[in-house]
């Protein structure tokens, strides 16, 4: 036989894409000819197939060579074709028989010495061979990522295991994950902190209805740690969920195993590119939004990330996805994240602050302050000052409540909102507005209110949406004053840039 066919897979985005290696020997010239778009990664699999295979003991064909990597128009990126490209040669060659690899997909790199490579992406392929139904050959360092698939995968350390494998003279076992990996919880416990009761409150809310969270007020008041507590009261994460975390861990090449099905918490720093944030560049990666898919992304100082930056982010915001296009191909990222943002009201952060004076301009504090574009705003349902903390609430000896019991809530709260379909932060008009069933009375107070609050037409279904959750922690089967009133105490940062601003009205 001098034709040889292995399945592999390409790793794009998060998919991962079938690829037939097909090798053919041929009279003429000795040489290897790789065709079917490889980028230069795979080009260079030539040189360490050639020396891998010399090295552990076999027969490099001295013939004409072809491989094809199909379909052509799929990019190939990466280490992990070499294995299959390996396997292909020693069967094209007649060193292994082809029927060895019929029900068999292969991802590996290859050292010059024969041993394996661990790669990236490899829990999007294991996912897609299950899918497929067939095994999969993975290296030893990636076996327990491949095996979260819940396919049949065998791990090996060196080509001659695999081959061995192949020639039924010693079978690889079926690689199974020592423990099954358990959510630990990592994020602080809200009973270590007393005091900041308003944002802890908001914190709850934000976690029942998925409602995005800004936290605005002087330096040193805990901003951080406030933002980092959410992660610990939202629900458990769903195996689903889990593994589409993981996903996106496994093709940035992040462990998986260590936080396998914790809440992502990501807290990218002010100067980071709108590549690193939202993702892109030449062979396009996740940014920190994908990597806070199902979880949380903190945005800390958040007027002094790049304007564009933060335009950029309005699109995921609504999609809950990013699509990056290239020349060639479209990758999707998933991006369902929730936005918690904390910002100083001021340049010198004291504005408000009665422990130190405020020495901004009022132009300067204008200008800082509509760095944040009024359609980003309009997309975070809480906006809550976070006072420095005054003496007496430092003394405080009364513990905070535990994140478990605020987190009980949070769960019976989203159970109501499940048979709606939708979390209230993404639930349409139409069905908010039949979900709040305001009564007359409250409809007609709610829109004196908004009135004399000088607050937007726009502000009118987020205040709603924010009130139909505190309804639902409340176990409340609608919305009423009470709820509507603690609504528009979450909308502070509003009220003072729309004075600042009039145009934003
Ligand atoms: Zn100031």
């Amino acid at each position: 036989m001098t034709l040889a066919i292995v399945h592999a897979r390409a790793s794009l985005g998060l998919e991962a894409p079938e690829v037939l290696i097909e090798v053919h020997l041929s009279n003429g010239l000795p040489g290897l000819t790789l065709v079917g778009l490889p980028e230069a990664a795979v080009k260079e699999s030539r040189e360490r197939v050639r020396s891998a295979l010399l090295n552990a003991g076999f027969e490099f064909p001295s013939r004409r060579i072809t491989l094809n990597l199909a379909p052509a128009d799929l990019p190939k990126e990466g280490g992990r074709f070499d294995l299959p490209i390996a396997l292909g040669i020693l069967m094209a060659s007649g060193q292994v028989p082809v029927e060895a690899a019929e029900r068999l997909e292969v991802v590996g790199e290859l050292a010059l010495d024969g041993s394996l490579r661990p790669v990236t992406g490899v829990l999007p392929t294991a996912l897609s061979a299950r899918r497929a139904g067939r095994s999969l050959i993975v290296p030893m360092e990636n076996a327990d990522e491949a095996a979260l698939a819940e396919g049949e995968v065998f791990a090996a350390g060196h080509i001659l295991d695999v081959v061995s494998h192949l020639l039924g003279r010693e079978r690889l076992p079926a690689h199974q994950i020592g423990a099954p990996p358990r959510a630990r919880m990592s994020a602080p416990d809200m009973a270590d902190v007393k005091g900041q009761h308003q944002a802890r409150r908001a914190l709850e809310v934000a976690a029942a209805g998925g409602h995005n969270l800004l936290f605005a007020g002087p330096p040193g008041t805990g901003k951080t740690m406030l933002a980092s507590w959410l992660a610990g009261i939202l629900p458990p994460l769903t195996r689903e969920e889990s593994l589409d975390v993981a996903a996106v861990r496994s093709v940035c090449g992040l462990s998986i195993m260590e936080r396998w099905a914790q809440r992502p918490f990501r807290n990218p720093h002010h100067t980071s590119s709108s590549v690193a944030l939202v993702g892109g560049g030449s062979k396009p990666r996740p940014g920190e939004i994908s990597l806070a898919h199902h979880g949380v992304l903190f945005l800390d100082e958040l007027p002094e990330f790049d304007r564009h930056v933060l335009e950029v982010l309005r699109e995921p915001l609504e999609s809950a996805q990013i699509l990056i296009s290239r020349a060639n191909h479209q990758r999707r990222f998933p991006a369902r994240f929730q936005l918690v943002a904390a910002m100083n009201p001021c340049p010198c952060g004291h504005l408000g602050d009665p422990r130190q004076r405020c020495h901004c301009s009022p132009s300067q504090i204008q200008r800082y302050q509509s760095r944040l574009s009024g359609p980003l705003l309009d997309r975070i349902d809480l906006q809550v000052e976070v006072p420095a903390l005054p003496a007496t609430q430092l003394t405080d000896q009364t513990p905070g409540e535990s994140s478990a019991d605020v987190r009980a809530r949070v769960l019976a709260a989203r159970e109501r909102q499940r048979a709606r379909g939708w979390l209230n932060a993404h639930l349409p008009g139409p069905q908010l507005e039949a979900a709040c069933a305001l009564s007359p009375q409250a409809r007609e107070w709610f829109a004196g209110v908004l009135d004399r609050l000088n607050l937007s037409a726009r502000a009118y279904h987020r205040l709603l949406r924010v009130a139909l959750t505190l309804a639902d922690l409340a176990a409340e089967p609608r919305v009423g004053k009470a709820q509507l009133m603690e609504a528009v105490g979450y909308r502070q940062l509003d009220r003072m840039l729309n004075a600042n601003d009039p145009s934003r009205l």
